[in-house]
């Protein structure tokens, strides 16, 4: 790919002709046909050594998946070490020291056993590989799993953190806040942080903790909103502990993901489509996102019992697939289904859903889901002209919620959206210094990951995430809210401190006067 190869660079290569070009290359000089990242690490070389120019649309061609960075953030999921669960659940595996309810060869869990689930080291590896893959890792969500992370030791969640940061910052730090401070300024900034906990163990000693450590948003084991079906599966928790946790969530800002399994025991495909129903619409629910995941029997899982003995039965793939379909087209817009089906092996399964391409599947079928996933642009890109602004409203428990959004006029693509939460702070003494508040859950632009502080070509930072914030700092003077705090993720905090907003007393919110 030298430019004395006498094959030009420049223009435009669609990637069916960039293969031809590369197998053509390969037969003429003799060599074995070069993988995308080998071309991509000549073509980084070649640049820095100023032999040729930086071209933008090649760079995009050779990024094997480019996917995984399009909603411009990198994703690092990191695991926690093997602990006790507090729980007992009927379906979860429990395999000798891998996390309970995680199997030993899922992808992310295979690379925490590498690394003896010391934090700082899979962070490093993860972010190596990604550099590997030719993606930009400026901006990490960083995703912890392993379990419910409220019953580790507070010494193990805050060390935990503290490594996860040390080793994006490529320094190690004194304390957790030191970590903090010199993440918001590092090169790997680490823009939120996601933790796995059980309903029943959000209380405001639990939020105040999480808030401490950087986490921003939370995904609970919410599995079933029927109290008979929870206690079969011996969940130990009731629904009236997820609409409490929901709404102490979100008073504080947070952004909440509901893991809801289908095909649990005692459960029938008409029950969950209404689980799915009431999620959607009920103000005492209504997630940000969902995970959704049928039930599989495994073997290391008490139900494999139950399966054996003929007590419980999956449901077949068409009832599945029709299922899912079901629950697709009733997703309202504002939520985001962030995965389907579970990574579990197929090998491991001993009965249930074993579609892994369901996503393709519904495609084919023509159904198009509303999701913000499904809607987002990816690598689209719009001519401003042509970007459509819109706002939905909806009640929820404590509160109103507005989902403002930028989209194409039919609405199929999401550009950017902000999530506006104005409470009520009635009758709660919670979270005092967030009295009289409006709260920005979440900002998100779609595109390509565009360089922090350089201009871009793509959807992010063209301003549209500035134009939404503007707007719902009008909305909320409108409703007579003086202030907005954001609960912004360590990497972000200078994003929003150029847009004026400060620090708090306590440090972990950033407020602005409006
Ligand atoms: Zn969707």
């Amino acid at each position: 790919m030298a430019p004395h190869s006498g094959i030009s660079l420049h223009g435009k290569i669609k990637p069916k002709a960039l293969f031809k070009l590369r197998y053509q290359t390969a037969k003429k000089f003799q060599i074995p046909c070069p993988s995308n990242i080998a071309l991509l690490n000549t073509y980084q070389k070649l640049i820095k050594a100023k032999k040729i120019k930086p071209n933008a649309f090649l760079e995009k061609q050779l990024r094997t998946r480019p996917i995984r960075n399009l909603s411009g953030v990198a994703v690092i999921a990191v695991l926690t070490k093997p602990h006790p669960c507090p729980g007992n659940c009927l379906f979860c595996p429990t395999q000798k020291n891998i996390p309970k309810s995680y199997l030993k060869n899922e992808p992310a869990v295979m690379r925490a056993v590498l690394n003896n689930f010391d934090p700082y080291r899979q962070v490093k590896h993860r972010i190596k590989a990604l550099h590997l893959n030719g993606h930009n890792t400026e901006k990490i969500e960083l995703i912890i799993i392993g379990g419910t992370f409220s019953a580790l030791s507070k010494s193990y969640q805050t060390r935990f953190i503290k490594r996860c940061l040390d080793a994006m910052n490529n320094k190690t730090a004194k304390n957790l806040e030191e970590a903090k401070k010199l993440n918001e300024r590092a090169s790997n900034r680490c823009v939120g942080i996601t933790i796995e906990t059980r309903p029943d163990w959000i209380d405001l000693k639990e939020i105040k903790n999480l808030r401490r450590l950087g986490v921003t948003r939370v995904e609970l084991g919410v599995q079933s909103i029927d109290n008979k079906i929870l206690d079969y599966n011996c969940r130990n928790h009731t629904v009236e502990d997820t609409i409490k946790a929901t709404q102490l969530l979100k008073d504080a800002g947070f952004k909440i993901c509901y893991h809801l399994m289908l095909n649990l025991p005692r459960s029938n495909p008409e029950k969950d489509f209404l689980t799915f129903k009431t999620v959607f619409t009920d103000p005492r629910f209504q997630p940000d996102q969902i995970k959704l995941y049928p039930c599989v029997v495994v073997k290391e899982s008490n139900l494999y019992k139950f399966w054996r003995e003929g007590k419980y039965h999956s449901y077949s793939q068409k009832e599945t697939t029709e299922l899912i379909v079901k629950i697709k087209k009733i997703v309202p817009s504002y939520m985001r289904i962030v995965r389907l089906i579970r990574d579990i092996p197929t090998t491991e399964i001993e009965s249930g859903n074993m579609v892994s391409n369901l996503r393709q599947l519904l495609k084919e079928q023509g159904v198009k889901c509303q999701c913000t996933r499904c809607r987002e642009a990816r690598e689209k890109t719009i001519n401003p002209k042509d970007l459509v602004y819109s706002k939905i409203e909806y009640p929820t428990l404590g509160g109103k919620e507005m989902f403002l959004q930028y989209t194409s006029k039919d609405k199929q693509t999401l550009f950017a959206f902000l999530r506006l939460r104005l409470p009520v702070w009635k009758n709660s003494e919670f979270l005092k210094s967030l009295k009289g508040m409006a709260l920005l859950r979440e900002l998100h632009t779609y595109g390509q990951l565009a360089s922090i502080g350089k201009s871009a070509k793509y959807t992010q930072h063209q301003g549209l995430g500035k134009k939404l914030l503007i707007k719902a700092e009008k909305i909320s003077r409108e409703n007579n809210y003086s202030k907005m705090a954001v609960i912004a993720g360590i990497g972000v905090r200078e994003y929003y401190r150029r847009l004026g907003y400060k620090e708090m007393n306590d440090n972990e919110y950033l407020v602005k006067n409006i």
